[in-house]
């Protein structure tokens, strides 16, 4: 049943908040000069080429990344995506410039790699066989990277907690099988338990606003401090059908992130909407300041 390959949707909207986001947050672990270690139990192949066949079936980075890098975002919003929007070009740097410049795009094992100084580690998971193959090329005998081809759920709990006890943990399952939703708050419940100080990110698709509100109910019973919630709807979801938001929920963000979130958000709105009830929402679903539901 492992017939998701992310290829198809790099650099669509989901990626773009989502890898935003990541860049944040290791740029902010770099603040402080101890190692640390970023984990990614659902890696994909780590690159993308945008120019694939698979990639240009769907063109959904061109309302994703592609928006973004035609747009000149407002000063408080560039320097909130330049960690990440910096490895993007770099990785294109060869490229002319105008949209089909952008041809290759780096997921989250490839960000990551770029943000690392000479020290960190990076632990990448990938449990689809050609797409793990792939990871382990790209970072052969890289020293900095270990790749494993497990299964991401049960990777997890032997990677935590991080020998060095200062990290990120992203889990950015495909959501191709049913319960999902319920194994991520399974995951979030493993990573507390093992690395209660830790930052875990993980990702959710908004199709069904009702599946998303249980999970978030049942996010909220775990009673685990310091979980806020962000999204991003780029049309307002129908009960069923593609994608319509793209959802992060972060344990234990750096103190920076909330304020980030809240610059970056109306901007990805403005500028990755593709309706006129776009919308975002960024609030702590448990902890800082406690919000109603
Ligand atoms: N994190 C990547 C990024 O941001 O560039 C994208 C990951 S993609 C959304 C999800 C990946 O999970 C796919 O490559 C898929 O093959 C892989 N996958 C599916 N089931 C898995 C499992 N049980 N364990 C680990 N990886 C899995």
């Amino acid at each position: 049943t492992m017939n998701y390959r992310h290829v198809y949707h790099a650099g669509n909207f989901a990626d773009v908040l989502k890898h935003a986001a990541l860049a944040h947050i290791i740029a902010y672990l770099k603040r402080k000069p101890q190692p640390f270690r970023v984990i990614d139990t659902h890696a994909g192949t780590g690159v993308y080429d945008l120019g694939s066949a698979e990639a240009q079936k769907t063109g959904e980075w061109r309302d994703g990344i592609g928006r973004i890098l035609a747009d000149t975002p407002p000063g408080d919003v560039a320097e909130i995506l330049a960690p990440y929007l910096d490895v993007v070009r770099n990785e294109n740097e060869n490229a002319e410039s105008g949209d089909e410049a952008l041809m290759r795009y780096p997921g989250s094992p490839l960000l990551a790699r770029r943000l690392l100084r000479p020290g960190d580690k990076l632990v990448v998971n990938e449990a689809h066989p050609e797409d793990g193959v792939r990871l382990r090329t790209l970072f052969n005998k890289d020293r900095a990277v270990k790749v494993l081809t497990l299964d991401g759920w049960m990777a997890l709990k032997s990677l935590l907690p991080p020998p060095e006890r200062r990290g990120v943990v992203l889990i950015d399952p495909p959501f191709e099988e049913a319960g999902e939703f319920h194994r991520l708050v399974q995951a979030l419940t493993e990573a507390h338990r093992r690395f209660a100080t830790g930052t875990v990110v993980v990702w959710y698709p908004i199709k069904d606003p009702r599946r998303v509100r249980a999970f978030h109910r049942d996010v909220a019973a775990l009673s685990i401090p310091k979980l806020l919630l962000a999204e991003l709807c780029v049309r307002a979801p129908l009960s069923e059908g593609a994608l319509a938001g793209t959802g992060l929920l972060i344990l234990n963000p750096p103190f920076t992130l909330e304020a980030t979130l809240k610059t970056l958000l109306p901007y990805l709105v403005r500028t990755l909407g593709q309706a006129r009830d776009a919308e975002s929402r960024l609030e702590w679903l448990t902890g800082e300041r406690m919000t109603a539901r």
